[in-house]
């Protein structure tokens, strides 16, 4: 077991919710009719504990620790007319769909106009972090959006903000309806991105050039 993935859970803590939770897994598996003693099943209830505490350990993140790390672009006129923006796309991510508790998985894209007073930008890298502790949450989609995109205006207090998440839903696939090919798209905006419209086109743009690029 690797501690390091729980860095507000103290490892004591983890062990107890792991050992609480485990007799309860156990009354699940036999409610289902399943001999929870077959050598398959033995230690099935500690894995899937395991895999729960996994899927939901953003809940114990705050996002501020990945938005801390922030860089003044000290360029004298950047950004130049509050429109250049800095595009991430393509985060990968797979969370929970918090009605089912099934996974739903797909991709994120995220842009932000840093404000022209603050320049404040952050590593590219902290964006995904973002995305994924909003992730490894029992979520819905469209609330996972809205709270990429709030991170990242409460942090770098930038001049706009807007991602886009498409996702496909395993509740939707194994279960019910059988869907195995629809896609959920969902978007947040905030600031210049609610106020200007043709902003919206431009990150589409951008995000079709970069769609273009991956054929190669
Ligand atoms: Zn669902």
């Amino acid at each position: 077991m690797n501690n390091n993935n729980y860095p507000t859970r103290s490892p004591a803590e983890y062990e107890n919710r792991v050992k609480t939770i485990v007799p309860l897994l156990k009354n699940v598996l036999e409610m289902l009719g399943e001999d929870v003693e077959r050598e398959g099943l033995i230690k099935t209830p500690e894995r899937w504990a395991k895999a729960l505490l996994d899927y939901t350990k953003g809940m114990e993140q705050d996002p501020k620790q990945h938005l801390q790390v922030i860089f003044k672009l000290d360029e004298e006129n950047y950004p130049n007319d509050a429109q250049d923006m800095i595009i991430v796309h393509n985060i990968q991510f797979t969370s929970t769909c918090e009605h089912h508790l099934a996974p739903f998985r797909g991709t994120a894209h995220i842009a932000y106009i840093p404000n022209p007073e603050s320049k404040k930008i952050t590593g590219l890298s902290k964006l995904s972090r973002v995305v994924e502790l909003f992730a490894k949450r029992l979520q819905v989609q469209e609330r996972m959006t809205q709270q990429i995109t709030k991170a990242i205006e409460d942090h770098l207090n930038p001049a706009g903000v807007i991602a886009v998440t498409q996702a496909t839903h395993y509740c939707m696939v194994q279960r019910g309806v059988e869907q195995t090919s629809t896609s959920t798209t969902s978007t947040s905006r905030r600031g210049v991105f609610l106020t200007n419209p043709d902003l919206e086109g431009k990150f589409q743009d951008y995000l079709r050039i970069e769609l273009d690029n991956s054929k190669f």
